[in-house]
């Protein structure tokens, strides 16, 4: 393979050529994909004795696949670990990390702003079959953290920011306490994507994606990815996905390169308009609360920065208002499509506490009428118009 090294320098670099071997497709300026479920040898004794982390070396789709490996080399370069597998789902890809990681009867401590349907993995399948307890915390705090683990504790699940409220939680002084305990953290690095977060730098040593949202981008696939700085955590990993079948099709992962290429620049515009509604919604006399990690008003802006190197287009806010007022002002939009995704070109709205109860809207601190929209990219004044208009609609 041609010194990829040079590629390494930049997050454009890396999206752009990093893992590409155009001397083996023919010069192609795109890779092909790789649409087979098996590869032949040369013989048994050549079956036999390859070795899985050769790149050259393939023998069945639910193991490896080339165009599988080139977007997986891309992603764990992105996130400075030594690697990264990719998965059929973000959830196939957080399922697969829990169970690689956890014990039956061990503890893990999760926030409580963690993306549901992990939560209720945690909850149901981990609780039911594997003894496993989970201790839930707000996460805002070290001494949540401090109080929670146990001698037992394998995992900590940390979502910063979160995907409605947008809390952050501190990986550098989560990763002390983990250290005491000799627990793993887990993050799930969505909303930031590789390009804003590289929380292996902070100490995490699991980071999770799905990239059903900004890594393909176009809401035109469903994928997963884990990341880690651990050869022996990855290990466990690949062992585990080809146990499990979880590994993302050919297809999806070329759409997930492609997807790729164009991050950068597209998460760029995300925020750039994302800021500019956020402070539209601030300065609106009918907006109660705006939750935006980029806003200075966000009440971890500090920690924000320290972490972060930006933000990306999914904000949320309350209104001044019930939660059904809540209700007609999203599908009041014309722009804004209701839809519980984000990550692609389109914008979107939702209203993901509306079925909430009072009780679980305290403890995931977001009214029912909390309202989250994706920015996308069809144009900040368009988008602030659409906002404007359905605001005056409902409050003459
Ligand atoms: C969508 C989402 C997931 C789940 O990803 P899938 O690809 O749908 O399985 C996990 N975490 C966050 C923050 C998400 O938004």
């Amino acid at each position: 393979m041609s010194d990829q090294s040079q590629y390494l320098k930049s997050s454009r670099l890396i999206t752009a050529h990093y893992g590409e071997e155009y001397e083996h497709y023919y010069n192609a300026v795109v890779p092909p994909v790789f649409m087979n479920s098996l590869n032949v040898f040369e013989s048994l004794d050549d079956y036999y004795e390859f070795d899985r982390r050769d790149k050259h070396k393939y023998c069945y789709g639910r193991v490896q696949n080339p165009t599988v490996r080139i977007l997986e080399d891309k992603i764990g370069a992105l996130e400075h670990g030594i690697g990264a597998l990719a998965f059929a789902s973000g959830m196939a890809a957080a399922t697969t990390a829990v169970l690689s990681v956890c014990r039956a009867g061990c503890h893990v401590v999760c926030v409580h702003n963690a993306y549901g349907p992990l939560k209720a993995f945690l909850d149901g399948y981990c609780r039911e079959h594997m003894d496993i307890s989970t201790t839930y915390v707000e996460g805002d705090r070290l001494e949540e953290f401090e109080n929670a683990v146990t001698d037992n504790t394998s995992l900590i699940i940390l979502e910063s920011p979160s995907s409605v409220i947008f809390s952050l939680q501190d990986i550098r002084g989560v990763k002390k306490i983990a250290e005491e305990c000799n627990a793993k953290i887990y993050i799930d690095n969505t909303f930031c994507t590789p390009i804003y977060q590289q929380p292996l730098d902070l100490g995490a040593d699991i980071v999770m994606h799905t990239t059903s949202k900004y890594i393909g981008g176009h809401s035109d696939v469903i994928g997963g990815m884990l990341a880690v700085k651990d050869p022996e955590l990855m290990e466990k990993f690949l062992a585990y996905r080809e146990l499990f079948g979880g590994i993302v099709g050919p297809m999806e992962a070329w759409l997930m390169i492609r997807g790729l290429r164009t991050m950068e620049v597209r998460i760029a515009k995300h925020q750039e308009t994302a800021m500019e509604v956020a402070r539209f919604l601030e300065g609106h006399p009918k907006v109660r609360k705006v939750n935006y990690p980029g806003l200075p008003s966000h009440p971890q802006y500090e920690l924000m920065k320290r972490q972060q190197s930006g933000n990306t287009g999914l904000l949320s806010f309350e209104i001044d208002g019930t939660a059904k007022q809540a209700a007609e002002l999203a599908e009041s939009l014309k722009i804004f499509k209701i839809g519980v995704s984000w990550g692609g070109f389109e914008s979107l709205v939702f209203l993901p506490h509306a079925r909430q109860t009072p009780e679980n809207c305290r403890v995931l601190r977001g009214d029912q009428n909390i309202i989250r929209i994706h920015c996308g990219l069809e144009g900040t004044d368009a988008l602030i118009s659409d906002l404007e208009s359905a605001f005056a609609r409902l409050f003459p």
